[in-house]
């Protein structure tokens, strides 16, 4: 993967845009023949937000670590391993860059021959960056996608979610961070246009609910470390709605980079193969069986597994559940509304309560679903088709 220019000046629309949206949005004429782009805002994608619709609920654990994911080298007998693990709610938006990282730390053990611990999204775009340093890789795993737990994200950009504490922060992390989200960003850039578009922009709707909401605390403290960024991520516009017949008093509208999971990692999957990538299904119990096979450099993508397989106890788990509503290829988009998370893919719609406080689900190893959770967060997306007058 290589690096390509910036694309943020293209998509913001740049401040021009973004003031005569405003000036639309509170019902001021436009001059001359200018349109308002924004006009979208009054007239939502229109999720069928209904129980009755929700096809499967998914739990997923994230890996989380105060001080961020774990890329440090390891001797285990006569093999070396590096860990890339500890990916908390951003494994899809770092997986590049951290790959990139590990790989680069692999190299210097064995450029031939890789063996790559773990098929998620860490360990699979590790692999392929593994192959295009030059090795032979071969893949362990217990499970392939789509049986493993990343296959259960939301599916968007969060490069800064879950991922570190605040309190455990080093200038040192900071910037590697910031690395890892840049080149992933990079990478996902060429990855667009591809058949079934695995990889794609749409538009968020962060929406201010009239009805006033308690503020979303973080007792965690969680790494805030987007605003490193900035330059990259379109900031979109934020508009003002003065029709009171609408449930939302300001729209934050920007375009939001989407992963279709199920194609991306059917994608991934097939590059590993088509480059002569080796996958065998197997579950390690203990770090010294890594010494019963042949490669002299592992990568350990483990994911939350790392915490059991290494008794690595800095893992928390931080646990996520996403109600599944069918897909509706004619309403795609991203929402947030009265703390229900919505990602409308073209493999599903998302739809995540996102707790009373950003302390929801935090040390919690529960990974059975909770059907009254799912009905909560259908129901609050529900209710905003109906203020509007839908009945979805
Ligand atoms: C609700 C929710 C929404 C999320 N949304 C997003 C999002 O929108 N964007 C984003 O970037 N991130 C998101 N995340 C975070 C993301 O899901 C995680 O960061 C990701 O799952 C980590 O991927 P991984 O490859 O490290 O682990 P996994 O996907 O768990 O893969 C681990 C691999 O290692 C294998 N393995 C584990 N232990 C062993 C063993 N002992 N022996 C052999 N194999 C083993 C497994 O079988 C599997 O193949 C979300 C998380 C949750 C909970």
């Amino acid at each position: 993967m290589t690096h390509s220019f910036s694309r943020r000046r293209a998509l913001t629309g740049g401040a021009s845009v973004a003031g005569l949206s405003m000036l639309s949005a509170c019902g001021t004429t436009m001059p001359g023949n200018l349109r308002d782009l924004d006009a979208d805002i009054r007239n939502l994608p229109i999720i069928r937000a209904r129980t009755d619709r929700i096809d499967r609920i998914t739990v997923c654990l994230r890996p989380f670590r105060a001080v961020g994911p774990r890329l440090e080298v390891e001797q285990v007998g006569h093999k070396a391993v590096v860990h890339n693990y500890g990916h908390g709610g951003s494994g899809w938006s770092l997986s590049w860059g951290a790959g990139q990282m590990a790989v680069e730390r692999a190299v210097t053990f064995s450029k031939q021959h890789i063996g790559v611990i773990g098929c998620g999204a860490i360990g699979l775009t590790t692999a392929i960056l593994a192959q295009q340093a030059g090795a032979q890789v071969t893949i362990y795993a217990e499970s392939l996608p789509p049986f493993v737990r990343s296959a259960r994200a939301s599916g968007s950009w969060t490069p800064s979610s879950r991922i570190a504490q605040t309190s455990a922060m080093t200038p040192e992390f900071e910037a590697r961070w910031e690395k890892m989200a840049r080149f992933t960003f990079s990478c996902y850039q060429n990855l667009q246009g591809l058949p079934g578009n695995p990889i794609e922009w749409d538009n968020f709707y962060g929406l201010t609910s009239r009805t006033p909401q308690p503020e979303h605390k973080d007792p965690i403290g969680f790494a805030k470390l987007d605003n490193r960024i900035q330059d990259i991520e379109p900031q979109g516009n934020r508009i003002a709605i003065d029709d009171p017949r609408l449930p939302y008093s300001s729209v934050h509208k920007k375009p939001n980079l989407i992963f279709n999971v199920a194609s991306y990692s059917d994608y991934l999957l097939k590059q590993f193969l088509e480059r002569g990538g080796r996958i065998k299904i197997m579950t390690l119990r203990h770090p010294s069986e890594l010494t019963a096979l042949p490669e002299p450099v592992f990568i350990n993508c483990t994911g939350y597994g790392a915490r059991a397989l290494w008794q690595d106890e800095s893992v928390i788990p931080v646990r996520g559940q996403i109600a599944w509503l069918i897909p509706q290829p004619e309403a795609l988009c991203s929402l947030s509304y009265e703390n229900v998370y919505v990602v409308s893919r073209r493999d599903g719609i998302v739809v995540q309560w996102m707790g009373d406080d950003m302390s929801f689900g935090f040390g919690s190893t529960n990974e059975t679903p909770d059907i009254a959770e799912a009905h909560r967060g259908v129901s609050i997306l529900n209710s905003l088709y109906t203020k509007m007058g839908y009945n979805v």
